[in-house]
């Protein structure tokens, strides 16, 4: 008998709620036979927040980690000060669910239009870390609102939280092209670019097969754009990471087939797959939004939970939807059933 997963659904705000629906259909479809799903659905996000001030509640959270991932739709909307859903529900999520790993991964389908004129093949992976950097709140301020104001921002790398995600980049590179670039500015950031490389070395000796190289990110920002193919798995910390997914996300045409995971390698806690656009309040509950990058969040989570099969059933509808009908206008429900069909 197949084995059941628990997921909790957080469809969230705008085009969140009329995407993730399809991503669950997707999800059973792809795994008939091999895996059922039980949902637990979670109203959090900004609706939520405006109607009642709550963002993420203990309670809920709790409930949120006794499952084995979360699908999210997107949160957010223009009423709301930025900041406030980001930090108190992503970033918390994030953190108290020590989801190390952000993956995206960026691949140029056929039919789509990239902003480049020459793009070649493009299908690489970013791996970014999502715990350390700058971006775990080490820093302060002094004689704020003065002119002799001193603020910092202190980038922490810690030999662990490195190691565990240079790990996870290697893994992921074997059932891939097996190259590893290493993204950083070790010229400048001498402590924790140095410290970077050290362990991606010995990691790397563990793993033959998988070539690895060395780029600096500002280096990476033209290779991005000149020379995309040349990536297989990038590696990186969490504020390059932040920068090149965009630019990525750029090069393969957009936010509309982008989706990402924060995750947990180490299983620990849920791991959390979602697309990358947000809650799009321009379209929302028009039916207009495409589903395709949370379709894409599913084979995501398929492949956490280690289905590669019933995921690759899911990345083939979704390139052969895309090549054959990407440039017609559909309605979300129509492009979800388009894929669904090729299922
Ligand atoms: P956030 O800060 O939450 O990412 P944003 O406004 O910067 O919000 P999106 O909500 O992703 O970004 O919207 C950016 C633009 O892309 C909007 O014009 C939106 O309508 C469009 N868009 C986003 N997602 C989709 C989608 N799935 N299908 C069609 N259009 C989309």
């Amino acid at each position: 008998m197949a084995k059941t997963y628990k997921i909790a659904v957080i469809p969230g705000d705008g085009i969140g709620k009329e995407v993730t629906p399809w991503a669950q259909k997707a999800l059973e479809k792809a795994a008939e036979g091999v895996a059922d799903f039980e949902y637990e659905q979670f109203d959090l996000g900004a609706e939520r927040y405006l109607r009642d001030g709550s963002i993420l509640p203990e309670e809920e959270e709790e409930r949120i980690k006794a499952n084995d991932a979360i699908l999210l739709g997107a949160v957010g909307d223009p009423r709301i000060k930025a900041g406030i859903l980001e930090r108190g529900l992503l970033l918390k999520l994030r953190f108290d669910l020590d989801q190390y790993v952000n993956l995206r991964p960026s691949k140029l389908y056929k039919g789509v239009t990239s902003p480049l004129a020459n793009p070649g093949d493009i299908d690489f992976v970013v791996v970014r870390e999502g715990t350390e950097g700058l971006y775990c709140g080490a820093g302060g301020a002094v004689r704020r609102g003065t002119p002799n104001e001193v603020a910092t921002e202190v980038s922490i790398n810690t030999a662990y939280g490195v190691e565990r995600v240079v790990r996870y980049a290697f893994k992921l590179a074997m059932k891939r092209r097996k190259h590893v670039t290493l993204v950083h500015k070790k010229n400048v950031l001498v402590n924790a670019g140095d410290m970077w490389q050290r362990i991606v070395d010995r990691v790397a000796e563990e793993y033959p097969e998988v070539t690895h190289d060395y780029l600096h990110i500002d280096a990476t920002t033209i290779f991005l754009v000149s020379n995309p193919s040349r990536f297989d798995v990038i590696l990186t910390d969490n504020l390059f990471g932040d920068i090149i997914t965009d630019e990525a996300g750029a090069v393969v045409g957009g936010v509309g087939y982008s989706a990402s995971g924060c995750i947990n390698a180490s299983d620990e806690y849920p791991s959390m797959f979602e697309p990358i656009h947000g809650s799009a309040p321009d379209i929302a509950g028009q039916n207009k939004a495409n589903p395709t990058a949370a379709i894409l969040s599913a084979a995501m989570l398929l492949e956490h939970l280690g289905f590669d099969d019933a995921a690759k059933k899911i990345h083939a509808a979704v390139e052969a939807d895309i090549e054959e009908l990407g440039s017609t206008v559909r309605t979300t429900d129509q492009v979800g059933k388009d894929i669904l069909a090729r299922i």
